[in-house]
């Protein structure tokens, strides 16, 4: 038995279910696939549960500085408590993923697709479904390194489930996830500890972030290692032995790796239609997200551009406007704003200083360093920093960088001017709101310094 569809999706992930309302919307007779549970990645094991225990992670902060404003506490914390309102959570936005799909016309499965061909997916429960496109939005899995007793070690996918918090813990990577969920286990109360093969957090980010990151991570009890590489993992007791490539040993509660995400693009019957994935597995796909196959698309993820979830879900409503609303569209992926929920939080978004100077002649930097208001009464020294880049001779604001409480909040509203070519005299015409952190931005007098053909002079 064979049904036939305009679009037939296969996961039901941000950009997945994106694409699939908006074409729908646009009047096309679609059908979704999704084998595990709606919302993909970013709702049921990813940005939405790790913001909620980013939420739990940052209570003892609050209670150390609660006393120098009058408040005495007497905290504990339960994780049980944490897991089980956070799945009631995952659970209430999953429903309403189904239902808005439901409401826009699309026929959901539950079921594990296959393409056959560059116009059908057979479904492992059984039929077929026929189509005039198909999208694959099938998304990404956590990467373990191949290693004796991998098994060992967890990924953040079972770091949503673990049964007991550990009292020891170690994360291997240096990108986000690493520091994520570093933060997250030491602020619950875990002795953390981060190796990372490089030599330095967050490669690619502003060195003035990542120097910043690093003590604060420091300053928190987090033990950071760096040239470290995981060789082996066996089981100890409750807990997991490590050796690391130069011969040190040691026993941890448990061993995350934070070491990348692999697109998921394996058995998906891709070779019966002719389509082409480079060497990271990842589909290729034009600006217009069409791969080699010209009836098949790709969105998010499983395409190895940006794996975010703001951009697979413009990548899926992209998609329904070129092919359903004879309007080709293309995402811009030369702004994107993004920010990292360690702790301290990081907000950024344009270019860092180094990609700055190799770009343009001269540059000005403005950089400031302040204790957060919050912190005054405490004496409690966490700092807060604002980074501004700008091109010397035009005044365009290239790249800001923002370190420390509401720096996401913040790179939001600061890539709407960006994105408008603003210059530092824009930002200054505004009126400051003032007290807050974000007045910095608009209230920055001179260059702290200026990088002219890559060498740091006064401004
Ligand atoms: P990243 O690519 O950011 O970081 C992976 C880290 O693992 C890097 O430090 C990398 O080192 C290291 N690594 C890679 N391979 C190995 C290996 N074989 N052995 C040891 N270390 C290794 O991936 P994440 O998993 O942290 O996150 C995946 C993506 O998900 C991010 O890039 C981001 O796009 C997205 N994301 C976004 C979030 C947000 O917006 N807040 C939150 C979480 C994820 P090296 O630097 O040397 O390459």
């Amino acid at each position: 038995m064979s049904d036939t569809y305009d679009l037939v999706v296969i996961g039901g992930g941000s950009g997945g279910v994106r694409a699939a309302r908006m074409s729908a919307q646009l009047g096309a007779k679609v059908a979704i696939v999704e084998e595990y549970r709606y919302g993909g990645t970013c709702v049921i094991r990813g940005c939405v549960p790790k913001k909620l225990f980013v939420y739990a992670s940052r209570f003892p902060d609050l209670f150390d500085v609660a006393p120098s404003f009058g408040w005495q506490v007497d905290a504990s914390f339960d994780w049980q408590t944490l897991l089980a309102n956070k799945d009631k959570e995952i659970a209430r936005l999953e429903k309403i993923y189904e239902t808005l799909l439901d409401g826009s016309g699309v026929t959901l499965f539950h079921d594990r697709a296959t393409i056959t061909g560059p116009n059908s997916v057979s479904l492992k429960s059984g039929g077929t479904l026929e189509a005039r496109h198909i999208l694959v939005a099938t998304g990404g899995s956590p990467f373990k390194p191949a290693i004796e007793g991998a098994e060992l070690g967890i990924t953040s996918n079972e770091a949503f489930h673990l049964e007991t918090l550990p009292k020891t813990i170690l994360v291997e990577g240096g990108g986000y996830i690493a520091v994520e969920f570093a933060t997250i286990f030491s602020g619950l109360g875990v002795d953390t500890t981060l190796v990372y093969r490089g030599d330095r957090i967050l490669r690619g980010f502003d060195h003035d972030i990542r120097e910043g990151l690093e003590s604060a991570l420091h300053e928190r009890g987090v033990r950071l290692r760096y040239g470290y590489h995981i060789s082996k993992l066996e089981k100890d007791g409750e807990g997991v032995c490590v050796s690391f490539s130069h011969g040190e040993e040691a026993t941890f509660g448990a061993v995350m790796f934070a070491t990348g995400r692999h697109p998921n693009t394996d058995d998906l019957g891709l070779e019966a239609a002719g389509v082409d994935r480079d060497q990271t597995g990842a589909i290729v796909v034009d600006a217009y997200s069409r791969s080699s196959c010209p009836s098949i698309y790709a969105v998010g993820d499983v395409t190895g551009r940006a794996a975010l979830t703001p951009v697979a879900i413009r990548e899926g409503a992209a998609f329904a406007q070129t092919v359903f609303n004879n309007t080709p569209t293309t995402v811009p992926y030369d702004l994107i704003p993004t920010a990292v929920f360690s702790e301290p939080e990081i907000g950024t978004v344009g270019l860092s200083e180094e990609r700055a100077a190799e770009r343009y002649r001269s540059i000005d930097v403005y950089l400031t360093r302040f204790r957060p208001m919050i912190n005054t009464l405490s004496g409690r020294q966490d700092k807060m920093m604002l980074k501004l880049i700008t091109e010397t001779a035009t005044g365009r604001v290239l790249g800001c960088h923002i370190m420390g409480p509401g720096a996401g909040e913040m790179i939001q509203l600061v890539a709407i001017p960006m994105g408008m070519n603003a210059t530092k005299a824009d930002f200054d015409h505004a009126i400051a709101v003032h007290p807050t952190a974000a007045e910095e931005l608009v209230t920055l007098k001179a260059p702290s310094y200026r990088v002219v053909d890559g060498e740091k002079v006064a401004a």
